[in-house]
């Protein structure tokens, strides 16, 4: 179920003219998508992801898409404003829509006609006792966080011929992800809640000390091979890292 990797591509890249027309901040905040299907430029807020998409046409130039953006830069300042006016703490209920990967999924109790925790569509089914509801959710994400992420890990490894010994998952605050000379790789399995290029970085990231136990020049170019565009994944980690760990489950 390697559904978030289909939108693997890394649309999220923000690109160096749009930092120039929007500030790194700003354009951080930005989440371009091309869509074959699109027939203009357009913008919306997606609160989940804590981004705000604009999605734009294949063919349209990106001369014509500054200008959109120029034309545009209050209201994406007044809706990225308000996105940062994140709630408290939440804990996982049901009812409540959780974004895996970039992608919102809301949490229904299912009660006892099904064992287990499944997902369908956009909708996470929880069976058991309600008072259990948030741990198996938590279990659920957890696991799922390393079954993906471990296949993300793999398949960067892959291309720079390296191998990956072991990837755990952990609730670790100070760090998203960190490497040891054995090739074990540790994520924050909150990272299931980041969108799934951010995510992505981070195992890139941690996937490119298999080849350089330092943070040195060459070190940056794997990292880019495998995954370009780190600033605004760091950008998006430092502004929306500590909403991650609001969920509280
Ligand atoms: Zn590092």
């Amino acid at each position: 179920m390697a559904w978030f990797l289909n939108s693997s591509k890394p649309d999220w890249l923000t690109p160096d003219w749009l930092s120039e027309i929007l500030g790194s901040d700003l354009a951080a905040r930005l989440s371009v998508r091309s869509h074959p299907r699109a027939r203009r430029v357009s913008l919306r807020v997606d609160s989940q992801a804590g981004v705000i998409v604009l999605v734009r046409p294949r063919r349209a130039s990106e001369k014509f898409i500054a200008a959109f953006v120029a034309e545009k830069k209050s209201w994406i300042a007044k809706h990225a404003a308000q996105l940062d006016a994140l709630p408290g703490e939440t804990s996982v209920a049901d009812g409540m829509t959780i974004s895996l990967f970039g992608e919102a999924v809301t949490v229904r109790h299912a009660g006892q006609s099904r064992a287990g925790v499944w997902r369908e569509g956009d909708i996470l089914y929880v069976s058991g006792r309600a008072e259990h509801l948030a741990r198996r959710v938590r279990d659920w994400l957890k696991a799922e966080a390393r079954r993906e992420l471990t296949q993300i890990a793999r398949e960067f490894a892959a291309v720079i011929e390296r191998k990956v010994a072991r990837v755990g998952v952990r609730d670790t605050r100070s760090r998203w992800g960190s490497c040891n000379a054995k090739g074990e790789i540790s994520l924050s399995w909150r990272l299931i809640l980041a969108p799934a290029d951010v995510a992505r970085y981070v195992v890139a990231h941690e996937v490119s000390h298999l080849k350089h136990l330092d943070h040195s020049p060459a070190f940056w170019r794997t990292v880019a091979e495998l995954c370009p565009g780190r600033e605004n994944a760091r950008a998006w980690l430092k502004r929306n890292g500590a909403a991650l760990h609001r969920v509280v489950v």
